[in-house]
Order: structure tokens, then sequence, then C-alpha cells
């Protein structure tokens, strides 16, 4: 089969589940993944990212099927507390005052299970195809998108979605302009062992070095870490002995989890920002990191994904209903408008986050932890926040 009506470039996370949730919407449409990796024979391996998924994209794993088989790897977060480094004020999100049925805000998961169970899903539909590893030699524009991939075979679709990365080839070839900003700061991920049960709580603290989050995983004595700091605290943090970096890390967790025990190998991440000017290119749409890459301040990357994949399946949803092309201009118009607008969203408020937790400056700090107290104290105030958390 060489027709197809999306093909999808770049089969990991955002491309995967655009996939299922494409499929989802009508069996009769007829799906490709290109992924230069090898996804089909082999399992992925951990990255040291767990990834905090929201109670919303929760919702579409249940649709797309690969909720149920998550569920033995998943930790549920019932608390979020965010506390910033000696001050009184503190934030605290508790599930059961959002979701009296299962008090849950959330859940931690390794991204190793997730892009295994999307690949499983994916192996189990049959209006998926998926071509890996290849990749693509060339791509023309006409009334179709023709795409010639590396071993020379041709297939065509209506849509082209690019789902190549925060560092996208695509959006670089169509040039499509966009900001880019480095953070001067990495993210270094593990997974520790503790004495104290975690009691599915996660911590974000905001720490004078940069902040430290606390995932709560299935094992209530394992949690993720991301620890994040400039490039050279995190070099010299990765260049400490076991014994060091432990203690340092011990004293950063303020010692709610009591010992604790660095139990993976660590990841590091360079942070950065990407910003595409628009959305699309023609035919072809971003989705995922290509379109927008956040800071994983708040753990949304993934989640922003996710929403602007539903918007697209809405959009293609009522296109198909009311018998218009699935490619039509209003509808890439359509999606180029929602899509960059709830990223812009994400992109102002975790560059914001980032920088007034950066910031060393007494009032700036002070108005912040006044905020952090005053938001705890406001129930209406509070529920906006948890609300957009959850991503709805
Ligand atoms: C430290 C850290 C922690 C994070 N924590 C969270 C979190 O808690 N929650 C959350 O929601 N998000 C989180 N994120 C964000 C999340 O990792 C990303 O948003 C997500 O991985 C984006 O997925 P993607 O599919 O768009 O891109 P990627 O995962 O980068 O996938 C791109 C795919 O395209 C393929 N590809 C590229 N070029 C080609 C080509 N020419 N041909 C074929 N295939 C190609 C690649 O091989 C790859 O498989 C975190 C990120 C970091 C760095």
């Amino acid at each position: 089969m060489n027709n197809f009506d999306f093909i999808i470039i770049g089969g990991s996370f955002a491309g995967m589940t655009a996939a299922l949730s494409l499929s989802n919407v009508s069996y009769d449409l007829k799906i490709a993944i290109v992924e230069k990796q090898d996804i089909l024979s082999a399992d992925r391996k951990r990255d040291g990212r767990a990834y905090a998924i929201s109670a919303a994209s929760l919702q579409l794993f249940h649709e797309i099927g690969i909720y149920d088989e998550l569920q033995a790897e998943a930790g549920e977060i019932s608390d979020i507390k965010i506390t910033d480094y000696k001050s009184p004020f503190f934030l605290d999100f508790i599930g059961y005052q959002v979701d009296p049925k299962n008090g849950q805000l959330g859940q931690i998961i390794e991204n190793y299970h997730i892009h295994n169970a999307l690949r499983n899903q994916i192996l189990r539909r049959k209006n998926i195809t998926v071509f890996s590893p290849n990749s693509y030699e060339k791509i023309e524009f006409e009334e179709n998108v023709l795409v010639k991939l590396d071993d020379e075979r041709i297939i065509n679709s209506k849509l082209l979605l690019a789902c190549d990365g925060r560092f996208s080839k695509l959006r670089e070839l169509y040039q499509i302009r966009a900001t880019q900003k480095k953070y001067h700061q990495t993210a270094i991920v593990f997974n520790i062992s503790h004495e104290k049960p975690h009691k599915n709580i996660a911590h974000e603290k905001f720490l004078p070095g940069g902040p430290l989050a606390i995932l709560p995983l299935k094992d209530p004595h394992q949690s993720s870490i991301v620890w994040i700091a400039s490039d050279k605290t995190s070099q010299v943090a990765l260049s400490l002995d076991e014994e060091n970096f432990t203690h340092q890390l011990w004293k950063k967790t303020e010692d709610v989890l009591g010992e604790v025990k660095v139990v993976s190998e660590k990841f590091s991440y360079p942070l950065n920002l990407v910003e595409s000017e628009k959305f699309f290119y023609k035919k072809m749409l971003l989705i995922g990191d290509a379109a927008a890459g956040v800071h994983p301040i708040a753990g949304q990357g993934f989640n922003l994904a996710i929403s602007g994949i539903k918007i697209l399946c809405e959009l293609v949803k009522n296109n198909l209903f009311c018998g218009l092309d699935i490619s039509s201009q209003g509808l890439i118009d359509a999606y180029n408008k929602k899509a960059k607008s709830e990223a812009k969203k994400m992109l102002i408020a975790t560059d914001i986050l980032n920088s007034l937790f950066e910031t060393r400056s007494f009032s700036i700090a002070l108005a912040r932890d006044l905020g952090l107290g005053l938001v705890n104290k406001l129930p209406s105030l509070k529920k906006f926040f948890i609300k957009s958390a959850g991503g709805f």
C-alpha cells in the first residue's frame, strides 16, 4: 500500500500518539509512520526521564488503548508540594480537591514504558503502517505529498506530519523560522530509592542552585529526580563521586524522604526553548517538539504535544463529518491558530516560571513567595492553577 491519508515523519512520543489518535478518529484513515530508529525489533531503553502525565493526557491514553498496559509502571500523583528554599510560604495541590473520585493529579511514568506501549498498540492497528528504520530522501508537495524513502520506495499522503523533534530537520528544510533560546541549564535525571515512602507526593523544590523535582514512582520507596542547574554546576555535580553526589542530593531533598540512594544511570539534557513561527508549510503540519519545545520545569512538553494532537483530531473529525478534504486550507489554518495559541501559553508560563525562580533579586523573590502563599490561601485561584496543570 502506497497511498495514505497521513504520513508521519518521526515515530516517537508525538508521532506514535498522533498515529493512534488519528486511527481512532476513523478506521478508514490510512496512516504511515516513518522512523529512522528501529522501533519494530527493539524495545526502547531507559533514558532517565520519567514523564509527569497530566489527567487530560491520561484520558487520551485511555482512548488510544495504552492506559491499562501502563498501570503496572505508573506512580500516582496525589499531591504536589511546591516550596521555595527557606521561605515559610508553599503551594500545595491536593488531588482529592480536584478529582474526588480518583484523587490523582496525574501519573509519573518512565518514558520508555510509554514508548513501548505506544509501539505495541500501533502494531495492533491495521490502518497504521510503520516504515522503520527508514528516513525520507525527497519530499514533493503536489496535489498530494510525495515522499521518497531512503530505500527508494515512494509513498504519498494528503497531509504530512512533522514529528521529528526539537531540532526538526523538516522545519529547517522548509525554512520555517523558529525562536530558539539556550537556558544555559542542564537537567540531570535519574532514579533514587529512599528510606521513607513518598506517599504519592511530587515535590518541586526551588533552591538557590536551581529547581529539584522529586517525582513518585510506582514503588513507594522509589522516585525519579530532575535536578536542574547551570551547565557549569551540573558538570561539577556529575563529576562528583557517588558518595558526594548522593550527599549533595540528600541536602537538596531537605530530608523529606530520609536516606537516599541513586539506583539508576544518570542522564543529562541541556535545556533550550524552541518556538516555531508557524506550525505548517504547504500540506505539512508541525507537531510536538518540532512545533514547540518547552522548559521541563513543569513537565509539560509531551502533554503539550498531546493537546496539539487533540486539536488536530477534532479538526479532522469535523472535516470528515462535513464531507470536506482532511487537508483543506481551513483545517491547516485552524490547526496553526489553535495549536500555536496553546503552545504560546505554555512557552510563556514555563519560561516565566524558570526566570522567576532563577532570580537573585530580593524584591522578586519576596513577591514570588507572597504569591505562593496567596495562591495557596485562595481556593478559586488554586483551583485555576490545578486545572491548568491537569491540562483541562
Ligand atoms: C529532562 C526532561 C524532562 C521532561 N519531562 C517531561 C515530563 O515530565 N512531562 C512531559 O510531558 N514532557 C517532558 N519532557 C518533554 C518531552 O521529552 C518531549 O516533549 C517529547 O519527547 C517530545 O516528543 P517528540 O516525539 O515531539 O520528539 P522526540 O521524542 O525527540 O522524537 C523525534 C523522533 O523523530 C525521529 N526522526 C528525526 N528525524 C527523522 C527523520 N529524518 N526520519 C525519520 N525519523 C526521524 C527521531 O528518531 C525521534 O524518534 C521532558 C524533557 C526533558 C528534556
